[in-house]
This record gives C-alpha cells, structure tokens and sequence, in this order.
C-alpha cells in the first residue's frame, strides 16, 4: 500500500497531485516533440546528402560522360575534315571541350572551391568537400578515386588529342601521308575517351547507388519515428489512465462514503459508529479522518444522552458526566444545582464533606445570585478575563471556567471547572477541553432537568406538606431498604408510635390552624429528640412514627421517654395563651419482637394503644401478653 501511495502520488495534497499530473502530460507532449525533431533532424542531414552532394556529384559525373560522348564525336569529325578551316574550328572545339572536362574533373575532386557551372540552368554552383556520411556509407573515399583514375585518363586523352591535332594539320599540308597512323592515333584516342566515360559512368552508378540508400535511410527513420510516437502514445495513454483512475478513486471514494453518511444522517439513519476507510495522507485522507472524528463525537455524544436518559438517578448521570470531563481531561471541576424554587446553590457532585472543600466563597452556597454564571447565564472564565468572579477564591496557579446549566432560559445549575494556570500553550488546550466537556454539559442540560422535575414530584409525594416529615408512602416504598440494611448490619430498629392526647380539644377550643401549628411544632420536638439519621414519619393525623436506626436493644425505651419529657416541657402559643400537650408512646423493636416489619409497626401501635388505656403522658414497651390477636 505505502509503496503503492507512493508511485501514485496518492499521499501528496490534491494540488500538487494535478500538478504532478499536468506534469505528465507536459512530459510526454515533450517526448513526442523530440522524437519528432529528431526524425526530423535525421531526414534533414540525409536529404542535405543526398540535394548538396550525391546529386551534384552524379550531375557531374553524368555531365562528364556527356562532354566525352560529345569530344568522342568532335575528333571523329575532326579527323574526317576536308579543309583547314574546317580542322582548326574542329580543333577549336575539341579543345575546348577538352578544357570543360578536365574543369569538371577539378571541380569534382574533394576539397575543391571551384565553381562549376550548372549543366541545366548554367549558374554557378558552390562545390564543397565530399560530406563524410557519405565516406561512412560506402566505407571508402570514392570521389577521391575517382578522381586518381580520371586524372591520368584525362591527361591522356589530352596528350593523344594534340598528337592527333598534329597529325591532323601535317595531313592536311601534305595529304594522303601518313594516313594510317591518323586512323591509329584516332582509335588510341577514342578509347582513352571510352575509359574515361566508364569511369564516369561507374561514378554516376555509385552516387545513385548511395542515393538509393540514403533514401532508404529516410524512410527507415520515418518508419521507426512513426512507431516510437505511437508507442510513446500508447504508453502514455496507460499511464495518463491508471494514473487518473488511481486519482479519481482515491478522491471520489472517500467523497462518495462521507456524502452518504450525510444523506443518511439527515434522515436520520446513519450507523454513527460506521468509519471512512482512511486510503491516504492527502487532503482526501485529512478530510476523511476529521469526518470520522466529527461523527465519532456524535455517536458517542448521542450514545451518552441514552445512557443517561436511562439512569435512574441524578446522581448516575453527575458521576457519568464527572467520568467524561475526567476523560477530556479536566480533574477538577464541581457540578452544582439550584434547588427547585430556593435561592441556593448545592453541590451536588463530587459529594462534598464541608464547604471548605469548594473552590468558591460559601456565600454562593445561601445566595445562588452571587454566582456570576448562574446570574449572568454566560460562561465565566478567569483564564477570558483575570478575577472575572470575585467569589472564585484566591488561590495559587489555578483558573477557572463555570458554565451555567441553563433550561427553559434559567440556570438550573452551574458546572465548575478549575485548571493549574496555563503556559502560553495551554490556553488552547483549555479552551479544547471546556469546549468539548461543554458540548456533553448542554446534551445533558434537559436530561438532568427532567430528572429533577421527576424527582420533585416524586419527593412531595413521598413527604407530608404540613410537617415536611416524610409520609406513609415513603415508608411503604422503602420498607425493603431498611429492612434489608437492618439485617444485613445485623442491628435493631427502634419504632416508636406517638400519638398527641386529647388532641381533638386543641381544634375544638383554639381553631384547626392552631391545631396544625402544634402539629409542626411536635414534629421538630420529636425530631430534636431522635437522631439526625433517624427517620421521622408523620403516620397519621396526629400520630408519628419514629424509626430508629440501629439502635441497643432497649435502647428505644429511653429515646421514647425523653421524647414525652421533651412534649410535656414544651409550651405552645396559642392565641388565647400558653397550652401544653402531652404525648402517649409505643415502643416494639425490630426484629426483636418479630421479624415482619409491618408487624413490628403494629406491635408499637397495640403498646401506644396501652399508653394511653394507663392514662395517658406514657412510654410503653410492647410485650408479648399485649398481643392477643393472632391475626394480623
Ligand atoms: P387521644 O388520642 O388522647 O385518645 O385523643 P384525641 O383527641 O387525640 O383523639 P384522636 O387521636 O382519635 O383524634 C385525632 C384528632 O386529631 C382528630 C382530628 O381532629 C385531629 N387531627 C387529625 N389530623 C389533623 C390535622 O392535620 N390538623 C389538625 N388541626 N387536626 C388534626
Ligand atoms: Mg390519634
Ligand atoms: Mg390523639
């Protein structure tokens, strides 16, 4: 794979990947230029041969056959002339002849300068050296040959023509002398002529020869230019291909797979926990992972309000959102509430043993208006703005960030968190961290104020409105949990029934309000006279049930005994005066007396019952002889 990226550039950024590309295909229009040039430049030299040297060397060569052809026929005449006139002009003209040929000779030898005249047009033609290729194509110096063979042949046939001129003139002087000889020196002449054009003639035959092949050469070199371009052609046609197919995957995959997640987000069926396969470090690759960070951040944001709209207490979803900022990264932080109608802020999480334990001013704990997040309903941070919250306590190297839990545009709530003072980096990672656990602290805004909501209910449900003391109900649904923590401590649970005396004659004589009054005030007594952890209900009308947690054996009697003191101590405002009550208790103990809790309950009753039968301002201990009906 890696190797692979590599030889496709798939790992580079896009832009430089269609660099790249343009790159290739500038590459191989500038392979197929040079072939083209090339091909060019070889047709070019061969052709240059075969116009400037082969052709003028074969004109040459065809012009000097010619010449010989013609001087042949000029001493033949020359010999058959009757008058003197007739043999000097023909002398005249062989002569010269002569002279045109021995001309053409020099302008023919390698290295000349000479100019000949053309033989078509009469202008002069340069002569240049014999070009070397052709030297390389027949492998030997042919001109120059040529010319060594030529040179003596034309010296010949030029010392026989003035032999035979001479021979000529002394006829003509005294004729019929010597006529044979003439014949002789004509014959010699005309063969020296005859070698001559064969000579030439074979000269003639090598340049074309050489023609022929430089012309071959042409068309060999088309040939393998035309077959080059095509197979530079086609192999970049392959590769230009696979290339952009290479490219093309690797964008539009990633970009298909993310497009679908989109679509079946928006219809709200996407699988969040479904990753794009990250196939490189491009730009693709980036765009790829961030999505699938984005949609990992969904999905577990999405999975966390599940969970937590599915706890059963608020407490599960403070210690699930402690675990996600412990997660983010942030150690220290402190979840608070407004309790429903108070003017108060509670911590709610982590437990907190004192108020010394909070990072703030305990004011805020009795007056939630002196919280600037929960008053402002923004975020506050000391790390934006120095001592933003003067309730922050001053303390070394820490800073803080407190974000409200805003629902139905109140605070409901407020989430501290408190870092060690920050580097000059540190600031970013910060506001990294606030920002994500923030996102987790708004998802769960609505679930927490639910389950508040839900709690409230359920509280005032489970407690009495007049005494705020908790309610038959509440005993009834938590019957199961005390019994089973008495038993599991192996301890005894005190219950104490009390029942105020004649307490039909408070409403009677001073009013049913005043009635209540004395109703709250016995509570708190019963209460001050039970422990913190005790739990106090208010079982009827005007009777309470005291259940005592872990308590001697007989240690209830004594708990019940300072409870009727407490009541016939107490003086109660009544509008006409002072009025003092008494209290009548019953005492059983569980599982001592029995182990059915309810049982107990009753057994507590039937001995309140003999308290006030004994006249009432008594504590009774439930024994086993009260107890005569077996049916309960
Ligand atoms: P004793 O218990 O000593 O036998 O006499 P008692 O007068 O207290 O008699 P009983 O317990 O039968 O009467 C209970 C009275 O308490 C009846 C009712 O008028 C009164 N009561 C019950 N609930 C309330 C309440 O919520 N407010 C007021 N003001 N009175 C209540
Ligand atoms: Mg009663
Ligand atoms: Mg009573």
């Amino acid at each position: 794979m890696g190797l692979v990226n590599v030889m496709t550039f798939v790992d580079l950024p896009i832009r430089r990947k269609f660099l790249i590309f343009s790159g290739g295909v500038l590459f191989w229009f500038v392979v197929m230029f040079l072939i083209t040039i090339a091909a060019l430049v070889n047709v070019n030299d061969q052709s240059g041969i075969i116009v400037n040297t082969l052709m003028r060397e074969d004109r040459i060569a065809q012009k000097m056959v010619k010449d010989l052809q013609t001087l042949n026929v000029d001493v033949a005449e020359l010999v058959k002339a009757e008058d003197v006139a007739s043999v000097m002009r023909m002398i005249e003209i062989s002569k010269a002849r002569l002279e045109a040929v021995n001309s053409l000779l020099s302008t023919i030898n390698p290295g000349a300068s000479a100019e000949d005249h053309s033989p078509g047009t009469g202008k002069p033609v340069a002569i240049s050296a014999t070009a070397p290729a052709v030297e390389r194509l027949v492998g030997e110096d042919y001109v120059k040959n040529y010319v060594e063979q030529m040179s003596p042949l034309l010296a010949g046939v030029t010392r026989q023509f003035g032999e035979l001129a001479q021979l000529k003139l002394a006829q003509r002087i005294a004729p019929h002398k010597e006529n044979a000889s003439l014949e002789q020196e004509l014959r010699e002449l005309q063969q020296s002529i005859s070698r001559s054009i064969a000579a030439s003639n074979g000269l003639s035959g090598t340049v074309e020869t050489l023609i022929a092949t430089a012309a071959h050469e042409i068309k060999t070199v088309i040939a393998y230019a035309v077959v080059a371009a095509v197979c530079t052609l086609l192999l970049a046609a392959v590769l230009q291909v696979l290339f952009t197919r290479w490219i093309a995957n690797s964008i539009a995959n990633p970009v298909s797979s993310i497009i679908d997640q989109i679509h079946a987000l928006g219809k709200g069926e996407a699988e969040l926990g479904n990753k794009i396969s990250i196939t490189s470090k491009d730009d693709i690759g980036t765009l790829s992972a961030e999505f699938n960070g984005l949609m990992e951040s969904i999905h577990k944001m999405t999975m966390f309000k599940k969970v937590i709209e599915e706890d059963d207490s608020l407490e599960d979803v403070y210690s699930r959102l402690g675990k996600i900022f412990q997660e983010v990264g942030i150690g220290e932080y402190m979840i608070y509430e407004v309790p429903i109608g108070q003017n108060k802020l509670k911590p709610v999480y982590p437990l907190v043993m004192s108020n010394e334990e909070i990072s703030c001013d305990a004011d805020i704990l009795d007056n939630c208006d002196l919280c600037k997040a929960k008053k402002t309903g923004h975020m506050i941070s000391s790390i934006a703005y120095p001592q933003m919250c003067k309730m922050f306590l001053p303390q070394q190297e820490k800073e803080h960030v407190c974000i409200p839990m805003i629902v139905g545009g109140n605070a409901g709530g407020v989430v501290q968190f408190v870092f060690d003072k920050p580097g000059p980096d540190g600031v970013r990672a910060i506001q990294r961290k606030v920002f994500e656990a923030s996102q987790y602290v708004k998802e769960s805004q609505s679930v927490i104020e639910a389950k508040r909501l839900m709690s409230t209910v359920r509280e005032s449900a489970l407690n009495d409105a007049l005494t705020g003391l908790k309610n038959r109900r509440f005993l009834q649904e938590y019957t199961e949990n005390l019994v089973a923590g008495a038993l599991r401590r192996g301890k005894s649970t005190g219950l104490i029934m009390c029942d105020l005396d004649y307490f039909k004659q408070v409403n009677d004589t001073h009013g049913h309000s005043a009635g209540d009054e004395i109703l709250k005030e016995t509570a708190n007594i019963i209460k001050k006279s039970i422990r913190d952890a005790d739990i106090l209900i208010r079982f009827g009308g005007e009777e309470f049930l005291a259940v005592l947690l872990d308590i001697k054996e007989g240690g209830s009697v004594a708990i019940a005994e300072k409870i009727r003191q407490n009541m016939e101590q107490a003086k109660f405002k009544v509008k006409d005066g002072i009025l003092r009550k008494t209290i009548s208790l019953g005492i059983s103990e569980f599982p001592l007396d029995t182990n059915l809790f309810w049982q107990a309950i009753k057994f507590a009753d039937v001995a309140l019952y003999k308290a006030k039968e004994g006249g009432r301002n008594k504590a009774v201990r439930f024994t086993k002889d009260m107890w005569v009906d077996e049916r309960f």
